[in-house]
Formats: structure tokens, C-alpha cells, sequence
């Protein structure tokens, strides 16, 4: 398996991560959102979105949540434990790589919920199109892409190349 067709370019997803900054800075102004980054696929998109942003109170944080091996999906959402209540009362911005089943998110949203955020917003790089299998609304979305596996700006494939530029297609 190695990287393919090239789906984003570089200039196509600065270009958006730009327009989705002054729309993220819109919404949060006045507020002190937590941008929670679902490692390790939100790497890129995280540390480029919180640098398109205009707000001075942003708090960072991470989760290492998992669900895939290979390109199939486990169905089994691993680290969600390690989020604590100092969630509670907070905005929080779910910052994540892709949305295909929604499987991940969605198990993320009710573990926020359950801890006390005061809300809890969406914004992934991609959507998969015809591929969610749990009803869960992401706020903002990069681009929305066809069911495809796509490794690159963070995507890996068991590891490897999430350092690649682009978005790319993962072929035979
Ligand atoms: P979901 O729970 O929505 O099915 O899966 C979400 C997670 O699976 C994403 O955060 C990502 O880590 C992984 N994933 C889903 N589709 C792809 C893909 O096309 N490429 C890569 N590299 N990871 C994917
Ligand atoms: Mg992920």
C-alpha cells in the first residue's frame, strides 16, 4: 500500500484551515474555548487551525483516542478514560483529522457531556461522503471527500505517512 492520486494539495488546505480560523475566531470571540486535538491524526490540523485563529484565551489540549487498525475500523474506541471533569463548564471545540463512521466523535461527545462541558463543537479537516453509520453533526467541516482511505497532513496508515503534505489516496 503506498500513497496515491493526490486529493488536497497543500495550497487547497492552507488555503481552507485560513477560512475555517476567521470562522472559529467569529464564533469563540469572547469566550475561552479548549481546542481538544484527537491524536495522533489532528497533529497538523490542530497546530495550523490554532495558528489561524485571532482569540487570545484558546486553551490547547490533546486526546489519544483509537479505533482503526489498518484500514478497517475496530468498532472499539480506546482512551477516552484519560479525559477528566476539568472539562466541566467548559467550550469545547473537538479538533479531528476525519469523520467516517462517527463511531470516534461520537463516543467523544457523550464522555464530554457526561463530564459537565458546557458545549461541545465539531470541526474536522474531512467528512467521508455516505459513510456515517452514527447521526452526529460536525459544525465545521474542511472538505468533504469520497470514500476513500486517505493518508497525509496527519493520516497514517499504521504509522506511516502521516508527513506527507498532501492528502493522498492510499493505493495498492
Ligand atoms: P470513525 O470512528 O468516524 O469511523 O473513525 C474516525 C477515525 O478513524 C479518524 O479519526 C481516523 O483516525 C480514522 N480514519 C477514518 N478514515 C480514515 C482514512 O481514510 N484514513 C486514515 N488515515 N484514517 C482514517
Ligand atoms: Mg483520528
Amino acid at each position: 500500500m503506498t500513497p496515491g492520486r493526490v486529493l488536497l494539495t497543500q495550497t487547497q488546505i492552507r488555503a481552507r484551515v485560513q477560512q475555517l480560523g476567521k470562522s472559529l475566531t467569529r464564533h469563540y470571540r469572547g469566550k475561552r474555548p479548549i481546542f481538544l486535538g484527537v491524536m495522533n491524526g489532528a497533529l497538523f490540523f490542530l497546530a495550523d487551525l490554532v495558528r489561524a485563529i485571532d482569540l487570545d484565551e484558546t486553551e490547547i489540549s490533546c486526546v489519544r483516542l483509537a479505533s482503526y487498525a489498518g484500514t478497517n475500523s475496530t468498532g472499539k474506541i480506546l482512551g477516552l478514560d484519560a479525559l477528566d471533569d476539568s472539562i466541566a463548564g467548559r467550550h469545547v471545540l473537538i479538533v479531528d483529522d476525519i469523520l467516517d463512521t462517527g463511531r470516534t466523535l461520537s463516543a467523544l461527545v457523550a464522555r464530554l457531556k457526561k463530564l459537565g462541558a458546557a458545549d461541545v463543537k465539531i470541526c474536522v479537516l474531512l467528512q467521508k461522503r455516505g459513510k456515517q453509520e452514527v447521526p452526529l453533526h460536525a459544525n465545521w467541516i474542511g472538505f468533504k471527500i469520497p470514500n476513500h482511505f486517505v493518508v497525509g497532513y496527519g493520516l497514517d496508515y499504521d504509522g506511516r505517512y502521516r508527513g506527507l503534505k498532501q492528502v493522498r489516496i492510499l493505493t495498492d
